[in-house]
């Protein structure tokens, strides 16, 4: 039509911590190419709707191309590992991540300009240095949620939504911290909505 069509309204940022992905009851395994460091990875760049419903799946024909990211593989590996079993390179979740969301905003991004965004964005938001300088580290400790959210909100500068696991005796743990993108990439905004979930007041952050 003569009308642009406004596909999502806003990406959710979202990064796991690997120690609560493998401390639960189905635990994990590490990557073909090792252990990935003790840091929060990316799990992906969602499109969403203020309404809180997102889109999925939108372009079958534009499937997951290894040799459009060839540049960005090793940092790929480091900073966005997949930790599913049985063990991958990572090629199985990126794929699903780009097929499943990244198709969702590739009027905007492409897939070369969705991975590195969302790569440029794990690196600005530093969220394992936000909580470390707050004194929240992952040792196993208990913290109040309210504690967490200060403190990325004061080294990122926008404020969260920590969603939680539970770890294998059904402690509230921290598992993936959202944060929220305007629709064209380009910067962090304060979400519009937030996900739905509960975390216990106190929540643990498990050592990886
Ligand atoms: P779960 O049901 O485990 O929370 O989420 C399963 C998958 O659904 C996620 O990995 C993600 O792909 C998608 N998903 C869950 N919640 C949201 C959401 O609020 N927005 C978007 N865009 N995707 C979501
Ligand atoms: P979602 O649909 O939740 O965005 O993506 C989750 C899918 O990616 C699931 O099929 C899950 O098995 C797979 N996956 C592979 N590696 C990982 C990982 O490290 N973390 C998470 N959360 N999912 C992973
Ligand atoms: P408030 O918005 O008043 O701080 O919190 C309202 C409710 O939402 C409380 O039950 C609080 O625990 C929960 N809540 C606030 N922020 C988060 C968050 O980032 N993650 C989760 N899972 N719950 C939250």
């Amino acid at each position: 039509g003569l009308s642009v069509s406004k596909d999502f309204d806003f990406f959710y940022f979202v990064q796991q911590w690997p120690g609560s992905y493998c401390d639960t009851q189905q635990s994990c395994c590490y990557p073909t190419t090792g252990k990935p460091a003790p840091d929060f990875g990316v799990h992906g760049l969602w499109p969403n709707y203020n309404d809180g419903t997102y889109p999925s799946n939108c372009d079958s024909s534009n499937p997951f191309d290894q040799s459009k990211v060839s540049d960005l593989i090793s940092k790929m590996q480091k900073d966005w590992p997949t930790l599913a079993c049985p063990s991958g390179d990572g090629v199985t979740f990126w794929s699903h991540e780009w097929d499943k969301h990244g198709t969702c905003s590739e009027d905007v991004l492409d897939q070369h300009s969705y991975f590195s965004k969302a790569l440029a964005l794990k690196t600005q938001t530093n969220l394992l240095q936000a909580l470390t300088t707050a004194g929240i580290e992952a040792n196993g400790g208990s913290y109040s949620l309210s504690s967490i959210k200060s403190a990325i909100q004061s080294g990122v500068g926008y404020t969260p939504f920590v969603e939680c696991n539970s770890d294998e005796s059904g402690n509230s743990q921290l598992y993936q911290v959202y944060l929220c993108v305007d629709n064209s990439g380009s910067k962090l905004i304060e979400c519009p909505v937030f996900p739905n979930g509960k975390c216990g007041s106190q929540i643990e952050f498990p050592s990886f």
